[in-house]
């Protein structure tokens, strides 16, 4: 459920006509709707009320706009974040630092300390290499670092192969038939707490199974780990519950996937943690952008081309992701057409042959569901500059991130003097 909708005929982003928006700052531009972020939040943790103890980090990297990170802390969410950006957006957002896990396979020492400095609450081990790293420069700060290890559970999360993060192949987390060794290795040094482990499977899954066979084998950890003497009192389940990207499609509901979770660890006595992004945050945004012009097609297809491109929506062209596709204003007539940006290379197509609300030059348009891996992706590539995000609540609406022109991005480069 989300807050953009269709009032007397024209798409509005809660109380605000999204066309208001578009001539107020332009376009490409990302649209958030605030009520929709904070919907989406109560609802993931309402579905995790009956757990006995859950602590719910928002993944930073889904959306990690400041504003959109003060809605999270707002309703007490923590961060999971993968890097010093990251954790310093977590903390400037006002998420306090003992809420926030530091995952990510590559932490540079620098990045280490940054978390050791600000005392975060977790830091998600992915190699024994790491955590030795961690141990010894905890140590000589005098500290002592609370760690989950990470695992390879070796499960298929079937989602596309660029976010599946949980086969044996993939570079994240330690094979499960060597985290007891490492585990045990690691609780010996006095600069690390090891207190748990952590599993994340992969992004947009479909299905609630994948998770379940994952978490069983966690399970079988952690009773494996007490047998032989380890504390463990903490459980890192992921994020990964995905979203419909199309109208129509059914996806497992926050209250199934908690009802699967509340099953899969009874008995575990830990407390449980959580990582999602997608599902707080994709539907909870659009893209707005303007049709630059209607092109004939070689075949036979109209190509509308739009003024947003893979540049500032990445997915399509990254993962072959649809976005459903609507007019702002909508006439009620239909066509047939291939949706593109302007960008030079054939993979800036959002979608081909497709069946649209009827589009001319200069009409406004709306790619759903891009609150999610959409801005936080977004390069400068053909020279374009960073899209602008704007946040809406109710009946007014701030930018939250303004655009980024061209020639400040060009402003940074320097020519040396050896080429003149
Ligand atoms: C990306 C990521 C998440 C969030 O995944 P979603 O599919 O957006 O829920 C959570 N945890 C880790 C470690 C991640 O890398």
């Amino acid at each position: 459920m989300d807050h953009f909708t269709l009032r007397d005929g024209e798409l509005h982003a809660e109380d605000v006509p999204l066309a208001e928006i578009a001539a107020a700052v332009g376009t490409p531009v990302y649209v958030y709707s605030r009520a929709t972020l904070e919907r989406h939040a109560r609802v993931f943790k309402a579905a995790l009320a009956g757990l006995p103890r859950a602590h719910v980090a928002f993944a930073v990297k889904a959306n990690p706009n400041l504003a959109v990170l003060k809605v999270m802390a707002r309703e007490g969410l923590g961060a999971d974040v993968v890097s010093g950006g990251e954790l310093a957006r977590a903390l400037a957002a006002g998420i306090p630092a003992s809420d926030v896990v530091f995952s990510g396979v590559g932490k540079t020492g620098a990045e280490l300390v940054q978390g050791l400095e600000c005392n975060l609450g977790q830091f998600n081990i992915e190699s024994e290499e790491e955590g030795l790293e961690l141990a010894a420069l905890a140590a000589a700060r005098g500290q002592r670092a609370a760690c989950a290890l990470r695992v390879n559970p070796d499960v298929d999360a079937r989602t596309h192969a660029k976010i599946s993060t949980g086969k044996a192949e993939n570079k994240f987390g330690v094979p499960l038939d060597r985290a007891a060794a490492i585990y045990a290795r690691l609780a010996a040094l006095p600069g690390l707490e090891m207190r748990g482990l952590a599993v994340h499977i992969g992004s947009q899954l479909s299905e609630l199974e994948p998770f379940e066979i994952a978490f069983a084998k966690l399970g079988a950890l952690i009773a494996e780990l007490r047998a032989g003497g380890q504390s463990v009192t903490h459980a890192d389940l992921g994020g990964g519950l995905g979203v419909p990207y199309k109208a129509g499609d059914v996806f497992p509901t926050p209250e199934a996937y908690g009802a699967m979770v509340a099953r899969a660890t009874r008995g575990w006595d830990c407390t449980l943690m959580f990582e999602p992004g997608r599902v707080i945050c994709g539907n909870a945004g659009v893209l707005l952008t303007r049709v630059i012009r209607v092109k004939r097609g070689g075949n036979g297809l109209p190509f509308v081309v739009v003024d947003a491109a893979m540049n500032d929506l990445a997915r399509p062209a990254m993962y072959g992701a649809w976005h459903d596709f609507d007019a702002v204003a909508p006439t009620g007539m239909r066509m047939r057409a291939n949706v593109v940006g302007p960008i030079c290379e054939t993979g800036d197509t959002f979608a081909m042959d497709r069946e649209i609300d009827a589009l001319e030059a200069g009409d406004l348009a709306v790619f759903r569901s891009a609150g999610a891996y959409g801005a936080t992706m977004a390069s400068s590539y053909n020279s374009r500059g960073f899209v602008a995000e704007v946040m809406v609540d109710g009946p007014r609406f701030a930018v939250v991130a303004e655009r980024i022109l061209p020639a400040t991005i060009t402003a940074a480069e320097r020519v040396p003097d050896w080429l003149d």
